[in-house]
């Protein structure tokens, strides 16, 4: 038998619809090229969004056909969000941060036929354009006039959004119809789409809202720092629009001082970002004192935020941090790291130690940890496993691939491709990532567990660990660490101060002192540069 329920679409335009009827006067502030603020409200968003689908429909664009993005965060490109999936088309996000080869590859395997790009990143653009056969039009956004570029018919975006009609109907009519596209940053091999509907997006966008997710309300200041172009900003585009939540967002200029202007100025109450961006806003605010106590949750994702930076944000700043877990395959948001009733009674220290898991799954998103022997791991809090993931936000191929073994399970789960520990109460770790981890004579030693230890350290900004060839025990994990300025901290110090939480054979052979650590193109250690620099013999 079946139910008797309306079958509504699960749309995105009814995310924005709704904002428009419920929080007309709710604000959108950008912070622009030059350090002006652009400010709007949630009526001019959805009838920007509108005209913008009405745009793209008299361009030519049909229901599914993909639309590239290559642009910072701000209220254009939320447009862009909420405009490009109701033409019925798919918003297919470019990270500017890409290597040319990667940057062009990602356009024409999604065979994008419009790309809408940010004047200040126009050049890097104009490099790839000649790689590049699918694309009809270029849409520059806050372009001057008489802008000089190499690439053909370009059109101007207040163009496009001025000459368009206000009584559009929205294009998205049927919840399966794709909306979003979004390639992994491709640490091994080609990068890969994950091809998201309005559906799943749909639900990521309530999974996201629920209590113990992020819970954003009409309350919120929001600013996602985490760009637009890296896992869709984490969701918080429609999480912020479905609740009705200010947004602020910061442009091109990610510079710590910035942020902290941003959020003493705005009042932020929720910022998101990843670690790197964290730690740099952390000595900014030590070094240049800004009241930033309006914020109720630093979201912090994408790798393992440090306890001792949980610690220093809560102890030194009372900025209370919230760690999330996610993945471009997950829409991104898979896990939040929210204390329950059963850690009333813990000291400070041992609640930092919870908030440093990357915690319990989201309603929505099932979660398992499994063996090489494919059988499914005790949580106990100790054994590792596999993590595997699905759920109505999961991926269940990637975009134009058939789903292969190394990705997904003969009985429908997906490979994350993380290694991780599950308490018995739901509360993950992640302990690497399968390809960092470092196998040792049998011994699986964590890089992120040393990681986090190294930059416990007072002397320590930055440490990243890899695992090097080694003739005897298979692998031997080797630090890379940069040092606070002015600090001479030796090898031997680093490694006392690792034995007092480390077992002697997980302790580093090796330590390499450097200036910088490498970043991909979202801000993590990159890791694979790391291994050919000491393959190079130049660490
Ligand atoms: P990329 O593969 O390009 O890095 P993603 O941003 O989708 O793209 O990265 C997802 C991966 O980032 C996860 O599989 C995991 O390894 C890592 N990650 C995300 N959040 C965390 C976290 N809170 N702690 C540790 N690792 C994380």
């Amino acid at each position: 038998m079946h139910g008797l329920m309306m079958d509504y679409p699960l749309t995105l335009d009814r995310i924005v619809e709704h904002a428009a009827r419920m929080f007309p006067h709710k604000r959108i502030r950008t912070r622009q090229p030059d350090g002006g603020m652009h400010d709007y409200t949630y009526a001019d968003l959805c009838r920007r969004s509108r005209r913008l689908a009405a745009a793209l429909a008299g361009l030519g664009v049909a229901p599914g056909d993909r639309v590239g993005t290559f642009a910072w965060n701000h209220h254009q490109h939320l447009e862009m969000y909420f405009g490009i999936p109701g033409a019925g088309a798919v918003c297919h996000t470019l990270n500017v941060r890409l290597f040319p080869g990667q940057l062009s590859y990602i356009v024409n395997h999604a065979e994008d036929r419009v790309v809408f790009i940010d004047a200040t990143v126009l050049p890097l653009f104009e490099r790839v354009a000649g790689d590049i056969d699918c694309v009809e039009h270029y849409v520059l956004v806050n372009a001057p006039r008489d802008v000089e570029t190499k690439l053909p018919d370009v059109l101007h975006y207040e163009d496009l959004v001025d000459g368009a009609a206000d009584d559009f109907e929205w294009r998205s009519t049927d919840e399966r119809m794709a909306m979003g596209l979004c390639y992994t940053s491709g640490t091994t091999g080609d990068p890969k789409g994950a091809l998201y509907s309005h559906r799943s997006m749909f639900l990521h966008t309530l999974g996201e809202n629920q209590a113990m997710g992020l819970a954003l309300t009409e309350t919120d200041v929001v600013m996602p720092v985490v760009p637009q172009f890296h896992a869709m900003a984490w969701g918080l585009p429609y999480a912020c629009t479905l609740a009705g939540a200010d947004v602020v967002m910061p442009g091109p200029n990610l510079q710590p001082a910035a942020l902290a202007e941003l959020i003493e100025t705005h009042g932020v109450t929720v910022a998101a970002g990843v670690p790197t961006i964290w730690n740099g806003l952390y000595h900014e605010l030590k070094a240049r004192p800004r009241d930033v106590s309006s914020i109720r949750s630093l979201v912090v994702g994408g790798s393992a935020m440090p306890r001792s930076l949980i610690e220093a944000y809560e102890r030194d700043l009372g900025v209370d941090v919230l760690h999330a877990w996610g993945m471009t395959e997950l829409s991104p948001l898979g896990t939040v790291c929210k204390l329950q009733r059963q850690h009333g009674g813990l000291s400070e220290a041992e609640k930092w130690d919870v908030k440093a898991r990357q915690g319990t799954p989201l309603g929505g998103v099932e979660l398992r940890i499994v063996g090489d022997d494919g059988a499914e791991r005790p949580w106990d809090g100790e054994t590792m496993g596999e993590l595997q993931a699905r759920g109505p936000w999961v991926i269940r191929s990637y975009f134009k691939r058939e789903p292969t073994p190394e990705s997904f399970t003969a009985d429908g789960w997906f490979r994350t491709g993380d290694v991780g520990t599950m308490t018995l109460d739901g509360y993950l770790t992640i302990t690497d990532r399968t390809k960092d981890l470092v196998r040792s004579g049998g011994e699986w030693i964590s890089s992120v567990a040393l990681e986090g230890a190294l930059m416990a350290h007072a002397e320590v900004l930055e440490a990243a660990v890899i695992a090097v060839p080694d003739e005897k025990w298979g692998e031997r994990p080797l630090a890379v660490v940069v040092r606070t300025e002015g600090s001479a901290v030796s090898e031997d110090e680093l490694r006392a101060h690792l034995a007092e939480s480390f077992a002697k054979f997980e302790i580093p052979d090796g330590f390499a002192f450097t200036d910088e650590l490498p970043k991909t193109s979202v801000g993590k250690f990159d890791k694979k540069v790391l291994r050919s620099r000491h393959a190079e013999g130049s660490l």
